[in-house]
C-alpha cells in the first residue's frame, strides 16, 4: 500500500472505517483526514487507537495533494459534490492527481457519482474514481467486517490496490461491472433491508400483541420460509439481538432520515430503468411518517418498530 491514505467524513461510519485503516496500516504511514465538522477531527486524533501518523487537514483538497488513495464517506450527493468538486476546496481543486486512487464509499445518487466520475476523468486524466458504497452497519464498521461494493469491472488494473486497502475496512469486496454499479447494487440491498425492518416490526409487534413471546418468533424463524437474518442479528424489538441499536434505545447506527434517502434513490434508479415496484412507495412513506415523529427522530431505523406500536414507553 502507499505510504499516505487521505479519509473524509468522520461520522457513524466514516470512523469506525478511519479507525480500523490508521490501526491497521504500518506506524510510518500517514493518514491524511478532513471533516467538516471540527469535533469530528478532534475525536479522529484522539480516539481513533492509531498506530499510523495522523495529519488533520483543513479541507478535503489538502487531503488529496496529501494522499496517494483516498476514502470519502459522507451522507448524500450534495456533500460528495462538496467534496470533490467545490471550486476552491474540493479534491479535484488539487494541483496534480496524476496516478491517484479516489473511492466514494456514501450512499448516493448515481448521477452524482458518474458527474464525478466524468468530472476527474476531464480534469485529471491520469486519477481514477470509483464508487464502493458499503453495507453492514455501524457495528461492522466497528469490526472491520462490512462488504464492499465496487463500481468496477473484475478486470480492472487497479483492483488488486484496491482490495489491499478495502480489506483494512472491511471483509467482503465484489467488484459490480462498472461505475455506478456499485451503487445500484447498494440501492438493491438497502431497498431489502429497511423492507424486511418493516415487515419483521409489523409481524413482531402483531405476536407480542397476541401474546406470544416474540422469542419464540425468532427461533421459529431460524427454519421456516419467512427467516430472513434481519429477524436473528437486527431484529427491531429490543432485547432480542442484544447487539443491535434495537436493544441500545434506538441509537444510530443507521439513522431513519437515511432509510428516506436510500429507499428514495432506489425508487429513482427503478424509475429510470422501467423496474416496477409494488411495495417501495408504501415502505418510503412509512418511514417518512416515522422520521418525522418525536420518538423516531434522529434514531436508528430499526425504531420503525416503535412507530408500528411496540415499543410503548
Ligand atoms: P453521518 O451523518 O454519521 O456522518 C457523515 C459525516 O460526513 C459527518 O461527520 C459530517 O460532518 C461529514 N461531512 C459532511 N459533509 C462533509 C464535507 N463536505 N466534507 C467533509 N466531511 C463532511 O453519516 P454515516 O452514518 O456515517 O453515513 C455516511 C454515508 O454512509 C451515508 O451515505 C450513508 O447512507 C452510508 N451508510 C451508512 C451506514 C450506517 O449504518 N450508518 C451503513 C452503510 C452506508
Amino acid at each position: 500500500l502507499p505510504s499516505h491514505i487521505g479519509f473524509i467524513g468522520l461520522g457513524n461510519m466514516g470512523f469506525p472505517m478511519f479507525s480500523n485503516l490508521s490501526s491497521k496500516i504500518p506506524a510510518t504511514s500517514t493518514v491524511h483526514f478532513y471533516d467538516v465538522v471540527p469535533e469530528s477531527i478532534q475525536r479522529g486524533l484522539k480516539e481513533s487507537g492509531a498506530v499510523a501518523q495522523l495529519d488533520p487537514c483543513s479541507s478535503a483538497r489538502e487531503v488529496a495533494e496529501k494522499s496517494e488513495m483516498l476514502v470519502s464517506m459522507v451522507p448524500e450527493g450534495k456533500h460528495v459534490s462538496a467534496v470533490y468538486l467545490d471550486p476552491k476546496d474540493g479534491v479535484l481543486g488539487a494541483t496534480d492527481l496524476s496516478g491517484k486512487i479516489l473511492i466514494d464509499s456514501s450512499t448516493i445518487d448515481t448521477a452524482t457519482s458518474l458527474q464525478v466520475g466524468e468530472e476527474t476523468a476531464k480534469r485529471h486524466p491520469r486519477a481514477h474514481f470509483f464508487d464502493a458504497p458499503v453495507s453492514g452497519g455501524t457495528a461492522g464498521a466497528k469490526k472491520g467486517s462490512i462488504t464492499f461494493m465496487i463500481g468496477c469491472a473484475e478486470s480492472d488494473p487497479h483492483l488488486p490496490i484496491l482490495k489491499l486497502l478495502l480489506s483494512l475496512m472491511g471483509h467482503n469486496i465484489y467488484t459490480c461491472g462498472g461505475p455506478s454499479l456499485g451503487l445500484t447494487a447498494k440501492f438493491c440491498n438497502n431497498y431489502l433491508s429497511s423492507s424486511i425492518t418493516l415487515l419483521n416490526a409489523e409481524m413482531f409487534n402483531f405476536a407480542i400483541k397476541s401474546g406470544m413471546d416474540p422469542r419464540i418468533l425468532q427461533d421459529i424463524l431460524k427454519t421456516t420460509t419467512g427467516c430472513n437474518r434481519n429477524a436473528q442479528w437486527a431484529n427491531p424489538v429490543p432485547g432480542l439481538s442484544p447487539d443491535a441499536p434495537s436493544s441500545k434505545n434506538y441509537a444510530p447506527g443507521f439513522k431513519i432520515e437515511y432509510v428516506k434517502k436510500d429507499i428514495g434513490l432506489a425508487i429513482a434508479a427503478c424509475e429510470r430503468v422501467g423496474a416496477k415496484l409494488a411495495l417501495g412507495p408504501t415502505t418510503w412513506n412509512t418511514y417518512v411518517e416515522a422520521g418525522q415523529d418525536d420518538r423516531c427522530a434522529g434514531k436508528d431505523s430499526k425504531v420503525i418498530y416503535r412507530w408500528i406500536g411496540g415499543d410503548e414507553e
